[in-house]
């Protein structure tokens, strides 16, 4: 049976899709689209079309299971049906809840009329898949709101609420009460209004643009960095700006180009794989199905420093209570004062009430008693990265802890089954790595202990969610999957600085290829003293120095770089004079390094560690991997992540790169096994 029917209220024919979950344009529902409107204007009877949808949400765009397979070439496309809608010779009028995105937003835009419930999102989200609207979207939107707008919503693909669309014009009344009743009564309204509006037809919103064109290119300058390196973005700025410049078929072409360009690019395949990617994180590999997870009421942390604070905050904003707990009164203070200045920043933006301050803050118990944690369920342990102070801590977990409460550690590098064996009950026991700052980044690392029982996986996992937060499963290993990949990286990056680069040099392949900072500018962001054995007088290699020097970064003023007063990094003669002292010490002759040895010495090893994640089961699949490195590092999405690109650069390349430099890259580094078979036999890490 077609998703799509019809049905008559007097003269007006109202035109329904029943296709869950989301509406999505399918072949089936873009046929049933055509079908519908030849039945309207072939029927004398009818005077107007109102299209609505069942179920969550109007059509809330392409139907992403069609991607790739034949079903998404087969006609009638998008931009076929919504030429058909707005050529109808009767008035047209899109019934709008939910959310209209992208082919969603581009069949409206080619109704005559929208009305819309108060709750709606219109918007077209294309560009976060690396594409741009290809249905008449950048021709129809721009006419509509007029460019500004319309450049705002298609280059950044955020959405618009449907009472500012209705300020804008994009909807041309609100509906409260029942819709698809009150979308009736609006098409009744309009029935003999000619000529009939078409927005292909409208150019007076695009006046403004015409008399200032150079409106784009302070678009682009005002948006450079969130754009860097994506190359969707542009393309719906050119598009728009041929809405702009030509007429409307011709900017349909424009468009069409641009889409297709993008469709066929590496860009637009990495952006729509971590798409999946990021949905597959959640699926947790070899659990019973019918695993139920536990209740979490009341959460605990330990600890109230740079961790404790920004993990207690994802779980007050959800509305959960937490219990946090200190040794010393300073320190509990500390840790609440700069959750309180946190969330009062978030207010003075305007993303949060003063009431929403005081609610989140007013869910938390901060307190010196240890024995305040034994009614909480989950219970987070964020205390100095020292496996003794950790065992101490979870034998006196183990002692207070009510039955069935979730034991959690949020170490980088240690051994959670370790950890977990101080225990009566290792089953409960697992690592939940946030990144920091814990309250902002959006990875978690769920680290499985060899005996973390199946229920209390799953409860991370929807906890998880329920914070927001996107979670990969990992296994126990040093650094778990992204720090782990992270220490090859750093051991290069130092022993170039001995062999002949600079900082500068090393971090500024990072920065050209996409990452937000190289590998020395995050030590100076991190803290360069992070991890030091804290005993200035045993200098074994150029960051001893450095912190014995207190250079700890930019909180010191100066780490490999030094900094001005308002943090902006120069290249420091001082770091450049120690760097020689040891090369001198160790004996390395300086010579010129290539960009092109940097990357295959910092990015191919860390390939190869992520290969050797893998063929270790430490992941449950090469896309988890990308998933932490987008999430957890500023990976560029559109490089789809360290496995996706591997493959997109080709694994023999890889291997080819890595041989290249072998002899550089220390006695200890070996090839990863899985990475050459599947180098040579041709296959690739994403399959
Ligand atoms: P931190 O030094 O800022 O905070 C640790 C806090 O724990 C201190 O305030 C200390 O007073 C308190 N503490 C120590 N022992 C305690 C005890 N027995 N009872 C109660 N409180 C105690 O350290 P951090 O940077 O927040 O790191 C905490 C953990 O998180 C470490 O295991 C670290 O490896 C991990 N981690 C850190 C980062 C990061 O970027 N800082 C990122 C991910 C994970």
């Amino acid at each position: 049976m077609s998703p799509i029917t019809t049905q008559r209220h007097g003269d007006i024919l109202i035109v329904t899709s029943n296709n869950p979950p989301v509406n999505a344009l399918g072949h089936a529902v873009r046929e049933g689209l055509v079908k519908a409107i030849d039945e309207a204007d072939a029927d004398e009877t009818v005077k107007a079309v109102v299209i609505v949808c069942e179920g969550n949400t109007f059509f809330a765009g392409a139907d992403v299971s069609e991607f790739g397979t034949p079903k998404a070439f087969e006609p009638p496309m998008l931009p076929q049906v919504v030429d058909r809608i707005e050529a109808c010779a009767k008035p047209v009028v899109a019934a709008i809840h939910g959310t209209a995105l992208g082919g969603g937003l581009e069949v409206a835009l080619a109704c005559h009329y929208r009305v819309a419930v108060p709750s709606a999102k219109l918007g077209t989200p294309e560009v976060k898949l690396g594409i741009i609207p290809g249905a008449g979207g950048t021709q129809r939107l721009p006419r509509l709101v007029g460019v500004p707008k319309a450049l705002e919503m298609v280059a950044t693909g955020n959405p618009i609420g449907a009472k500012e669309a209705h300020g804008l014009g994009l909807v041309d009344r609100l509906i409260e009460g029942d819709l698809e009743q009150h979308a009736v009564a609006f098409a009744e309204e309009v029935r003999d209004v000619r000529p009939i509006p078409k927005s292909s037809e409208r150019d007076d919103k695009l006046a403004e643009a015409r008399a200032n064109p150079a409106l784009f290119d302070e678009f682009r300058k005002a948006n450079a960095k969130k754009f860097r390196g994506f190359d969707a973005p542009e393309a719906t700025i050119k598009a728009v700006q041929a809405a702009v410049a030509k007429p409307y078929a011709e900017g349909v072409l424009e468009e069409r180009r641009l889409f297709m360009e993008l469709m066929t690019g590496t860009q637009a395949r990495a952006q729509q794989y971590f798409f999946f990617a990021e949905r597959k994180a959640s699926k947790i590999e070899g659990l019973p199905e019918d695993t139920k997870p536990r209740d979490i009421r009341r959460v605990g942390v330990i600890g109230a420093g740079t961790m404790g604070g920004g993990i207690s905050m994802n779980f007050l904003s959800a509305g959960i209570p937490v219990t946090i707990v200190e040794m010393e009164q300073a320190a509990l203070d500390r840790g609440t004062g700069i959750m309180r200045r946190n969330y009062e920043a978030t207010a003075s933006k305007g993303k949060m009430t003063a009431d929403q301050v005081e609610g989140a803050m007013g869910l938390l118990n901060p307190t010196l008693d240890f024995d305040a944690l034994a009614d909480c369920d989950l219970i987070i342990e964020a205390v100095f990265e020292n496996m003794d102070v950790k065992k101490d801590v979870f034998t006196r977990l183990d002692k207070i802890a009510k039955p069935g409460a979730i034991l959690a550690s949020n170490t980088s590098y240690l051994n959670i089954d370790e950890i977990a064996a101080v225990t009566s009950r290792p089953e409960d026991v697992l690592g939940l790595h946030f990144f920091s700052p814990a309250n902002i980044m959006k990875l978690l690392e769920i680290v499985r202990g060899a005996r973390t029982a199946p229920d209390v996986l799953v409860t991370a996992m929807q906890l998880a969610k329920k914070i927001r937060k996107v979670a990969v499963v990992a296994g126990v290993c040093y650094g778990f999957i992204g720090n782990r990949m992270l220490i090859p990286r750093q051991m290069q990056a130092m022993q170039l600085l001995l062999e002949g680069a600079t900082p500068e040099q090393v971090d500024k392949v990072h920065v050209e290829f996409g990452m937000p900072m190289g590998p020395f500018q995050m030590a100076d962001l991190a803290g360069v003293d992070i991890g030091w054995h804290r005993d200035p007088t045993r200098i074994e290699n150029i960051r001893d120095k450095l912190c014995a020097m207190e250079r700890w970064g930019q909180k010191k003023g100066a780490g490999f770089y030094d900094y001005d007063d308002k943090r902006r990094p120069s290249p420091s003669p001082v770091v450049a004079e120690v760097i020689e002292e040891f090369r001198q010490k160790v004996g390395v002759e300086k010579r010129d390094i290539t960009d092109q040895e940097i990357m295959e010495r910092t990015i191919y090893t860390m390939v190869n560690e992520g290969a050797k994640i893998l063929e270790e089961g430490m992941a449950q699949r090469a896309s988890d991997i990308d998933v932490v490195w987008v999430y957890g590092y500023g990976w560029p999405v559109y490089r789809g992540g360290p496995m996706f690109w591997a493959d997109t650069v080709g694994l023999k390349e890889i291997v080819a790169g890595l041989e290249r430099q072998q002899d550089r890259l220390g006695k200890d580094f070996t090839l990863s096994r899985l990475l050459t078979d599947k180098a040579a036999a041709g296959e690739k890490l994403t399959r």
